[in-house]
């Protein structure tokens, strides 16, 4: 279900003709990044036009806003950033950019998971981004809320079945093999929720690099481990996880896409996509 807190500030115009004129320019929504730019383009349907501004493949941690981003941001009529310490630049950008719209942290009301600031891993928690964001854009629009209502359930009926398909998959597979090593610790979400376990060669932000000793000690965790593969991401450093799987002897298995979804017209292309594509890859892996 997806019921909506329609904030009616449309209609508090004093301008009628103006709000009029307002209500037939598709609202311009801009995400921080290519998930969240997804989910509302979801929810939104035809009615905004929707853009992020770490597109697709693109690596949200550490970015650097460019002056055209200011631009994006201040004509925008929504900014949405994850929160939970994943994409601080966005505030910063808001701030500098003189936005004055509504700006929605969308991951605001999820119970942190320790520093991970990685929640939309979890599919369990597709609800709270689907309902921060719709809310957000019904407010902007309250005509619309009722179709927002409709695109948010549709879309939250879906991740519940990708959520169902991937507990699925996984319990097909001895928790033992449900070990997957990775780039950067992307996937605690992912893990906890899915009982899958990672190995990671860097830390939760992909701006950390391990010293040597620490590189060292993470071959020998996956030698005791038995993991035979390792991922690369969108996210993270290529050249560290391709050094310590073949320090580990351990082969590469493709790229998972945990901070941005793939190029358009590929099977990351979407939110949903993106788990039935990194589900598929760490089955086939876990099974091989
Ligand atoms: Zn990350």
């Amino acid at each position: 279900m997806c019921i909506l807190l329609t904030r009616r500030r449309a209609l508090a115009l004093p301008l009628l003709g103006a709000t009029a004129a307002a209500a037939q320019v598709p609202p311009q929504v801009v995400a921080s990044f290519s998930i969240l730019a997804d989910i509302a383009r979801e929810l939104a349907g035809p009615a905004a036009l929707v853009t992020a501004i770490v597109g697709p493949g693109q690596d949200a941690h550490g970015f650097e806003p460019r002056p055209s981003d200011l631009h994006r941001v201040r004509a925008a009529d929504l900014a949405v950033a994850n929160g939970l310490g994943f994409d601080p630049w966005m505030d910063r950008l808001v701030r500098a950019s003189g936005f004055s719209g509504p700006f929605v942290r969308a991951a605001a009301a999820i119970p942190p998971r320790g520093a991970d600031p990685h929640a939309f891993q979890d599919l369990g928690n597709a609800p709270a981004y689907a309902r921060a964001i719709a809310d957000a854009l019904a407010g902007l629009r309250p005509g619309l809320a009722p179709a927002i209502a409709g695109h948010c359930a549709d879309f939250l009926d879906r991740a519940a079945a990708t959520d169902a398909w991937v507990r699925a998959e996984f319990a097909t597979v001895p928790a033992e093999r449900r070990l997957v090593l990775t780039s950067h610790d992307a996937f605690g979400w992912f893990g906890a929720a899915y009982g899958v376990r990672f190995l990671a060669a860097q830390g939760l932000s992909t701006d950390s690099e391990p010293s040597a000793a620490e590189v060292a000690r993470l071959v020998r965790r996956i030698r005791d481990s038995g993991v035979r593969v390792a991922f690369l991401e969108t996210a993270g450093n290529p050249r560290l996880i391709r050094q310590v799987a073949r320090d580990a002897g351990v082969r590469l298995g493709g790229t998972l896409y945990s901070d941005a979804l793939g190029p358009p017209g590929s099977t990351a292309a979407t939110y949903l996509g993106m788990f039935r594509h990194n589900v598929a890859l760490m089955l086939a892996a876990m099974r091989g």
